[in-house]
C-alpha cells in the first residue's frame, strides 16, 4: 500500500509533535501584516516575526504544513515534474532553540525510519563553506561523502537583502538515470528532474548588516521546508507530482470533463497538468478570501484562472468547467483544510462567474490576437505593439501574460515598455474619473460586503471586481 499525501502530512506533524514542537494549522495564503509579500510562498513566511524576535513565538519549536503559492514557478508547471504554483510545505522551525545537529538528525530519522526511503538513493548538499554541516552529515551521521555535494552561494545560502540569513543543506532523491539529462556533470543542483530536491534545511545563523558584514546571530534559528507533493512523488514512485494520489484524482476529473485521456498526447497532457495545478491554486486562493482583480493577489488569481480556462479551450472543452472541478479539490483536501468545505459554494460561485466572464471575451479576443499574429508574420515583424496588447487587455480581458504566452508559442514578443505606458495612461484616467477617492480603501470595500451566504449568482460582476473594471 502506497503512502498517501494525507497520511504523509499527518505522520510528519506527529513526528515533530513527538519532538516537542507546537503543531499549528496552516496560516492563510494571504500574509498577515506583511506588506513585503503578496502571497505566502514558504512555511517560514508567516513566522518571520518570530525569527527576527519582533514577536514572541507560542513555543520555541513549531511545525506546520503551510499552503504556498509560487507564481514565479508558473512557467515550470506542467514542464518539470516537480513544480506547482500551489503546493503544501511541511516544515519544522526552531526560534533560538535547537540548531543544525538536531535538524539534520531528525530530518534523517523521519525520512529513513518513518517514510522508509531507500537510504542509498538519498543525496545531500551543503553550502561550500559550512564545515559544521558537512561534519555533522559525514562524521556524526556517517553519511557517505560521495553523496554529499558542496554548492555555492546561489544554491545553498539563503538571504533576502539585509537581516537574518544563513547556509542551507538540502536533501535529494535520485530517481535514476532514466530521469536524467545530457549534462555529464548531472548531480544534485542540476535543473533536470533526476535528483529531486525534497527537503531544504536553512540554518539562519547570521545577520547581514547594511555594510554587507555577516554577524553571528545570538539566537540561531532553524527553518526547514519539504514539499508534500514531492515527497508523495518519491514515495509513490510516480513520474510527476501530478500523478500523486490526491492530485491524480483531480487530474482524472480533468480528463473526464475534457473527455481526453492522459498520457496519449504531450500537448494535451501539458494542458491537463496545468489545469490540475491551477484549479488547486484557484480554489485555495478564493477559499482564503482572494477575489479576481487586475492588481496584486487578485491578479494572480485571475491569471491562474484564465490560464486554466484557456487550456480548457485547448482541450476542446466548450462549457464552463473549472467550478465543477472544485468538488474534487475539496474531496481530497477538505479534511486537512476545512475552510474549503465551509466555503464550498462561495468558491464555486466566484470561479464560475470569473470563468463565464472570461469565456465571453476569450473567443473574440483570440480571434483578434490571431489576426495580429498573422499580420506580424506577413510583415516579418516579431513584436506586437503595446497599444494592441493593451487593447486586448482592456477590451477583451486578456491578461498580458496570456498574450505573451500565446505569442511565445509563435516565437513572437510584446512591446512591454509601451504596454506599460498605455497601462499608466489608463490608471491616470481612472484616477481622474474617481476624483481623489482613496484608492486603497475603495478597493478593499467590496470584500467586506461579501459573505459566504450569498446564495444566487451575483447580478453584477462589478461587485466582485475590485478594480471596478468589467
Ligand atoms: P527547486 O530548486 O526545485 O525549484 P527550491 O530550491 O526553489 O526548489 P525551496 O525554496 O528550497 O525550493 O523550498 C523548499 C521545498 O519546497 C523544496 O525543497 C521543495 O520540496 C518544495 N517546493 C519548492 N518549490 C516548489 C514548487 N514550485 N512546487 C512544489 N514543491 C515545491
Ligand atoms: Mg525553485
Ligand atoms: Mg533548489
Ligand atoms: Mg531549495
Amino acid at each position: 500500500q502506497k503512502m498517501g499525501l494525507n497520511e504523509i502530512r499527518s505522520r510528519f506533524l506527529k513526528f515533530f509533535e513527538s519532538k516537542d514542537h507546537y503543531v499549528r494549522e496552516s496560516y492563510s495564503l494571504i500574509p498577515n501584516n506583511d506588506k513585503s509579500l503578496l502571497l505566502v510562498s514558504a512555511g517560514m513566511a508567516p513566522l518571520k516575526n518570530y525569527f527576527s524576535g519582533v514577536e514572541v513565538p507560542p513555543s520555541k519549536r513549531m511545525s506546520t504544513c503551510q499552503k504556498c503559492i509560487r507564481t514565479g514557478d508558473i512557467e515550470n508547471v506542467g514542464i518539470t515534474a516537480r513544480h506547482a504554483t500551489f503546493f503544501e510545505m511541511l516544515g519544522n522551525f526552531s526560534f533560538g532553540d535547537y540548531f543544525k545537529r538536531e535538524s539534520i538528525k531528525w530530518g534523517w530519522e523521519f525520512v529513513t525510519e518513518h517514510l522508509n526511503m531507500p537510504v542509498d538513493k538519498i543525496w545531500v548538499t551543503v553550502y561550500e563553506n559550512d564545515d559544521e554541516a558537512y561534519d555533522i552529515w559525514s562524521n556524526e551521521m556517517n553519511f557517505p561523502k560521495e553523496r554529499i555535494v558542496k554548492l555555492g552561494k546561489d544554491d545553498n545560502f539563503w538571504e533576502i537583502g539585509i537581516g537574518p540569513c544563513g547556509p542551507c543543506s538540502e536533501m535529494y532523491f535520485d530517481r535514476g538515470e532514466e530521469y536524467g539529462c545530457d549534462n555529464p556533470d548531472c548531480k544534485p543542483g542540476c535543473d533536470c528532474d533526476r535528483y529531486l530536491e525534497f527537503w531544504n534545511h536553512v540554518f539562519t545563523q547570521f545577520n547581514r548588516d547594511e555594510e554587507g558584514n555577516y554577524n553571528q546571530l545570538e539566537n540561531k534559528n532553524i527553518d526547514t521546508g519539504m514539499g508534500l507533493e514531492r515527497i508523495g512523488c518519491i514515495m509513490q514512485g510516480v513520474d510527476t507530482i501530478f500523478e500523486v494520489d490526491t492530485i491524480k484524482s483531480i487530474l482524472n476529473a480533468v480528463e473526464k470533463v475534457a473527455n481526453v485521456e492522459y498520457g496519449k498526447n504531450p500537448k494535451n497532457d501539458m494542458s491537463i497538468r496545468v489545469i490540475t495545478d491551477h484549479i488547486r491554486a484557484v480554489s485555495f486562493l478564493v477559499g482564503d478570501g482572494v477575489l479576481p482583480s487586475n492588481e496584486g493577489r487578485g491578479y494572480v488569481l485571475r491569471r491562474l484562472l484564465r490560464r486554466a480556462a484557456r487550456h480548457g479551450k485547448l482541450l476542446g472543452i466548450k462549457q464552463s468547467f473549472l467550478y465543477e472541478l472544485v468538488d474534487e479539490v475539496i474531496k481530497v483536501s477538505g479534511e486537512a483544510y476545512p475552510v474549503l468545505v465551509e466555503k464550498e459554494s462561495y468558491i464555486k460561485k466566484v470561479i464560475r462567474i470569473e470563468e463565464e466572464k472570461f469565456s465571453e471575451t476569450i473567443d473574440q479576443g483570440s480571434e483578434i490576437l490571431n489576426s495580429y499574429i498573422e499580420e506580424l508574420k506577413k510583415l516579418g515583424n516579431k513584436t506586437l505593439s503595446g497599444e494592441n496588447a493593451f487593447k486586448l487587455y482592456d477590451t477583451y480581458g486578456f491578461p498580458i501574460d496570456l498574450t505573451k504566452e500565446i505569442l511565445e508559442e509563435e516565437n513572437l514578443l510584446v512591446d512591454e515598455v509601451s504596454f506599460n505606458e498605455e497601462m499608466e495612461k489608463q490608471k491616470q484616467r481612472a484616477r481622474t474619473a474617481r476624483g481623489n477617492m482613496d484608492a486603497e480603501s475603495w478597493k478593499e470595500d467590496p470584500l467586506s460586503k461579501l459573505d459566504t451566504s450569498i446564495s444566487s449568482k451575483f447580478d453584477g460582476y462589478e461587485v466582485l471586481d475590485m478594480t471596478g473594471k468589467v
